[in-house]
């Protein structure tokens, strides 16, 4: 899909529908529509008035519209600890022969970005946390370099077993595993999704392109802003890919915009 059709489905209402009513959905819906615009080389914005451009004074969320029925608020982290407890002690695929841990993925399940990395690597399987190995470093390094923190971040992966000798996870695997992930996303439905590395992308995208067709252009996962750049791994052993992955992450800080700094740092 182009940005042109990317931004009519956007000004649609998006594959969620017309019908969003949470105004936090809104806000979301807007600023892909301003990226959208953005890459279609507009730049100037008209100002609206104070009055209009700000809500109530001490409200952040539109009045309910009397007579309509109250919007449904899902609780997020009780969302997530379901998943988590249908997964289980998870024997559906052959990754959990060699595991220790399941590593489930963690962060805030308000967060306005999630990081989706590959599978677990060897301390990721001994700590059962998503990067905080080497290459956990140095995507905390890159978290940082956006103005975030990890608490105010979510973090998770493709499959949520060690692939043995870390191996790319194979493609039952990846089916067996990854309708989690999707419903974590489509729990948390951040702001913005960065997939880090090739299997990632390709998971979330539905693609078989590689990732130099992949980055470097904004991509939706069910209506999601994504931006796919390369492994904090890869970067480990190929540093020349260093400024690619920052204008990547750039695009990731752009898209969040004024969210950045707000609320620990992770959501508006
Ligand atoms: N690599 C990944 O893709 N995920 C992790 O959690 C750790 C390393």
């Amino acid at each position: 899909m182009t940005p042109a059709e990317k931004l009519t489905e956007a000004s649609a209402g998006g594959r969620d529908g017309p019908e969003c009513r949470d105004w936090t959905e809104v806000k979301k819906s807007l600023r892909w529509l301003l990226v959208g615009l953005r890459m279609s080389g507009v730049r100037e914005w008209l100002r609206l008035p104070e009055a209009i451009a700000r809500p109530a004074q001490g409200s952040s969320e539109p009045a309910e519209v009397e007579g309509s029925p109250p919007v449904p608020r899902i609780d997020k982290a009780e969302k997530l600890r379901d998943i988590r407890e249908v997964i289980g002690e998870c024997t559906r695929c052959r990754l959990h022969q060699s595991r220790t841990h399941i590593v489930y993925g963690e962060g805030s399940p308000d967060a306005s970005l999630v990081f989706v990395g590959e599978g677990p690597g060897a301390e990721e399987d001994r700590r059962a946390k998503p990067f905080v190995g080497r290459a956990g470093k140095l995507l905390d390094k890159m978290i940082h370099a956006i103005g975030l923190e990890r608490s105010g971040i979510y973090i998770a992966n493709v499959v949520k077993c060690r692939p043995p000798g870390n191996r790319t996870p194979l493609a039952d695997e990846i089916a067996a595993c990854s309708p989690f992930l999707f419903q974590q996303l489509e729990t948390i439905r951040p702001v913005v999704i960065c997939a880090l590395g090739l299997c990632a992308a390709q998971t979330l995208l539905g693609s078989t392109q590689p990732m130099g067709a992949l980055r470097g252009r904004l991509h939706f996962w069910r209506g999601i802003p994504l931006i796919a750049t390369y492994h904090p791994a890869y970067l480990l052993r190929n540093p020349a890919q260093k400024a690619n992955v920052w204008k990547d992450l750039l695009e990731v800080k752009n898209i969040l915009g004024s969210d950045v700094g707000k609320e620990g740092k992770g959501r508006s």
